[in-house]
């Protein structure tokens, strides 16, 4: 393949603009040392950023956006890889600062990359994603601060995006019941199916709350932030944990700090960026193990690249269910 189709984004006084392209192969990025054939990607919410220009994502441009890609080594000048392995990216900047998965092809850091896991196809590892990825970073981080499921119930908020969803599938999974806000009381049958056994309005924890109120969850996994992340801890029993990994709602925290002195409440910061390789290894290991097959598709559209624009509009706009996986070369 000496061209191949890509996603690029460009700024200039024209202003901020998103085109599908055809590009040389030279054209990869000269401080890759591992050049992936990608099989899928997918759009995440930060892509949808990326994509349509709501947000600085994008640091250097003109950029191939896409944090995450699943493909096979074509060539690989890292004596770690070597042609014909499955590898799987998350993160590390890519689609940022570095030309990112939104391709058919990409030229990436060794280092970056993980070998697929044996019963994920790229597919599934795209299905999953970075959103699935951090879903499972938030259930170790409450697994790890002692959240079991006899301790009770855990909250995801966001619960019809892409972290929400899988988050919701993984803890109904391990046991715990899953108590899901969200703004489309309409999806009720689907975060049902995915594991979720109620149902609240994400209206009452958007607005200001209360330092403390009634105990009501043991965990939670928030990816909304702001006054909404003030509320989840508000609510948390005594003991209990809060993964928070998301700002959907906002970047703000208008909290006191009443849960953490007064209820021994514990924040725990979840980032799957750059996060450490060893620790991703154990989330992809353990999302191989864990992930319901059937949940997985019931939550999955699939897309091609031509239509990644629309969508990430949609993304944006909270229309999007679930997760996105983007066929490259469709
Ligand atoms: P999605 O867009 O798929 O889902 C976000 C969900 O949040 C929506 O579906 C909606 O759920 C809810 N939501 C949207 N707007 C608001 C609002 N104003 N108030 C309250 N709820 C809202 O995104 P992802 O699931 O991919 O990502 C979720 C968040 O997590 C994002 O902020 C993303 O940047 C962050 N993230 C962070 C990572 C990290 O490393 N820390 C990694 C991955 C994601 P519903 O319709 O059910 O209400």
């Amino acid at each position: 393949m000496s061209a191949f189709r890509a996603l690029v984004v460009d700024k200039s006084e024209a202003g901020y603009g998103c085109r599908l392209d055809m590009l040389d192969r030279s054209a990869l990025p000269a401080s890759g040392n591992v050049t992936v054939r990608v099989e899928r990607s997918t759009l995440n919410y930060k892509d949808a950023l990326a994509i349509t220009g709501k947000a600085p994502v994008v640091r250097s441009f003109p950029m191939v956006p896409g944090i995450d890609l699943a493909g096979t080594v074509e060539a690989s000048d890292d004596p770690a890889w070597k042609a014909g392995d499955a590898v799987v990216l998350n993160g590390w900047g890519v689609g940022e600062t570095h030309w990112g998965g939104l391709a058919e092809l990409s030229r990436v850091k060794g280092d970056w990359l993980i070998r697929r896991p044996a019963g994920l196809t790229a597919e599934d590892c795209m299905a999953l994603g970075t959103a699935g990825y951090t879903a499972m970073l938030c259930v170790m981080a409450l697994e790890r601060q002692g959240v079991t499921p006899d301790k009770g119930d855990v909250l995801v908020t966001g619960a019809c995006g892409g972290v929400g969803s899988v988050a919701i599938a993984l803890l109904a999974r391990r046991g715990y019941g899953v108590i899901a806000a969200t703004g489309r009381r309409e999806e009720e049958a689907y975060l049902k199916e995915l594991g979720a056994k109620d149902l609240i309005d994400r209206a009452e924890l958007s607005g200001p709350g209360k330092p403390l109120g009634k105990e009501r969850w043991a965990g939670a996994v928030d990816t909304v932030g702001s006054h909404t992340l003030a509320n989840v801890c508000a609510g948390t029993r005594y003991g209990g944990a809060v993964a928070a990994c998301g700002l959907a709602q906002g970047l703000d925290f208008p909290a006191t700090v009443a849960p953490f002195i007064l209820r021994g409440v514990t924040l725990a910061g979840i980032d799957s960026v750059m996060a450490p390789k060893a620790l991703r290894e154990t989330a992809w290991r353990l999302l191989d193990a864990e992930i319901d097959r059937p949940r997985l598709a019931a939550m999955t559209s699939r897309i091609g690249l031509a239509d990644a624009q629309g969508v990430a509009s949609d993304l944006i706009a909270g229309k999007v269910r679930g997760r996105v996986v983007v066929d490259p070369s469709a």
